[in-house]
């Protein structure tokens, strides 16, 4: 599923064509690909005007370029598509915790509740699970060789036809040895279109358990269809969250997530395979990250964090030649990291505006090599905050705890203080230049 956008983001970001037809080239195959996959067109639609608009409203940040910004923005949108930031809670936050599975039959429903039995017996849980599926007469003998195989005690009444009785005595059973998360797999109605009943029959075994969380298990194969059973279901359980299964085996599954999504309910979990462990966590920007190419999406990702880093500091030192902040060691130590991959000290003079006219810097004496900003950043990570933040009071005693703890010299320690010292006084030196330069430009009433 979306498999082929890998490779468009790599043609996209390397490839030789003109901008504006890489971007045209590219929309239309998201668009292609998105449609395969069975998301509404009207939504496909829609993402893709967004990215345009962003594109024409809004500038990449310094430094990066117009096709990594690209990229970003797809990224985004997609990320929108299945669900934006939304990241579901799965560790429970109350012990004990009952999760309630429901779904259509052979959507994957017993499976999925070992999966989840054995995700939780993963995490340190002690967990029960409770087969209250008596609509197919395998369901409860399946889980109970899931159990065995992954260590969980199954409950189950075998020949009995009461799914609300046998769901109450299981969480009863359970609650009663000091189960910590019990998940009880319940009778799930044949066929899509039996969703009325399905969410009836919720109703009951819900009034009989009062469950913490109710699980919708979804065939992704159904695509987009999944839109009207998600929203019913969203709308008759307000501790309601979805799971999705199947990712493996079908073209549809970008339709079933993207229609979930816009329903508002939370997809929890996917499935990915038959075995016990594929079970995933659903975060949907890992999810888009993955299928545009993790790697580039990365290095995309960390320079706009480098360069909006950058900026800051830029500002911060705006402020402090202008008068109206004050320059820490909490700076500088900001300012190396920032500045570890974006180039030399003196650049950072140099992109200050209108810095550049008021002549030479000492910028020989501002560059620091590599070996010495690793010593530097050690030292400073040795510092307490009251340190960083005014390093007058660091004296002798001071600088020998400094240099112990970063495993450095006094000298290193000292080093670093004449650098902050020399920076201070750079920054007198250019505030003295600004003012001379407002003045002269005054004079010609500029
Ligand atoms: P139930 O009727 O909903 O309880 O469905 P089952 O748990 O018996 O699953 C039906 C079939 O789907 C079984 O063959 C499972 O192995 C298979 N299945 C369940 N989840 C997944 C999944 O994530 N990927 C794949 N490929 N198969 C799955």
């Amino acid at each position: 599923m979306l498999d082929n956008l890998r490779d468009a983001v790599r043609k996209f970001l390397t490839g030789s064509s003109s901008y504006d037809k890489a971007v045209e080239d590219f929309i239309k195959e998201l668009q292609k690909s998105l449609i395969s996959a069975d998301v509404n067109v009207k939504l496909v639609f829609s993402l893709t005007n967004k990215i345009k608009e962003r594109l024409k409203n809004e500038k990449p940040p310094t430094y990066i370029e117009r096709r990594e910004w690209f990229i970003k923005i797809v990224y985004d949108e997609l990320s929108n598509l299945f669900g934006g930031d939304k990241e579901p809670k799965v560790i429970p936050d109350k012990i004990p915790y009952v999760i309630m599975l429901v779904g259509v039959q052979g959507t994957g429903k017993t499976t999925t509740a070992g999966k989840l039995a054995y995700f939780y017996k993963k995490k340190g849980f002690k967990v029960g699970l409770v087969g209250a599926d008596v609509y197919r007469p395998a369901a409860l003998e399946q889980l109970q060789q899931l159990g065995q195989q992954i260590g969980v005690p199954v409950y189950g009444e075998p020949g009995e036809k009461d799914a609300v009785g046998i769901a109450k005595r299981g969480v009863e059973k359970f609650l009663s040895e000091k189960m910590e998360i019990i998940i009880v797999d319940t009778a799930g109605r044949h066929g899509y279109g039996e969703e009325a009943a399905l969410l009836e029959e919720m109703k009951n075994i819900y009034e009989a358990i009062k469950p913490d969380e109710v699980t919708l298990v979804i065939d992704a194969s159904i695509g987009q269809k999944a839109y009207d059973l998600a929203s019913k279901f969203n709308q008759a359980s307000k501790i309601g969250t979805i799971i999705i299964t199947k990712m493996d085996g079908t073209a549809k599954g970008g339709g079933a997530l993207s229609a979930v999504a816009a329903t508002g309910a939370t997809i929890k979990f996917i499935g990915t395979g038959e075995k016990i462990d594929e079970l995933e966590v659903f975060n949907p920007r890992r999810f888009v990250a993955r299928i545009l190419g993790m790697g580039d999406i990365e290095t995309i990702l960390e320079k706009i964090k480098e360069v909006e880093n950058y900026d800051k500091m830029q500002k911060k030192m705006e402020e402090v030649i202008s008068g109206k902040g004050k320059l820490t060691l909490r700076d500088v130590y900001n300012q190396l990291i920032a500045l570890r991959k974006m180039g030399p000290l003196s650049k950072l003079f140099q992109l200050l505006p209108g810095i550049g006219m008021l002549g030479q810097i000492p910028e020989d004496q501002l560059k620091v090599g590599e070996e010495k900003m690793r010593k530097w950043l050690a030292i400073m990570n040795s510092m307490t905050y009251e340190e960083l933040d005014n390093p007058s009071i660091i004296d002798k005693s001071r600088m020998r705890r400094i240099a112990l703890g970063s495993g450095t010299e006094i000298e290193d320690v000292k080093e670093l203080i004449e650098h902050y010292n020399l920076m201070q006084r750079t920054i007198k030196m250019l505030k003295r230049r600004k003012k001379d330069v407002e003045k002269l430009l005054g004079q010609f009433g500029g």
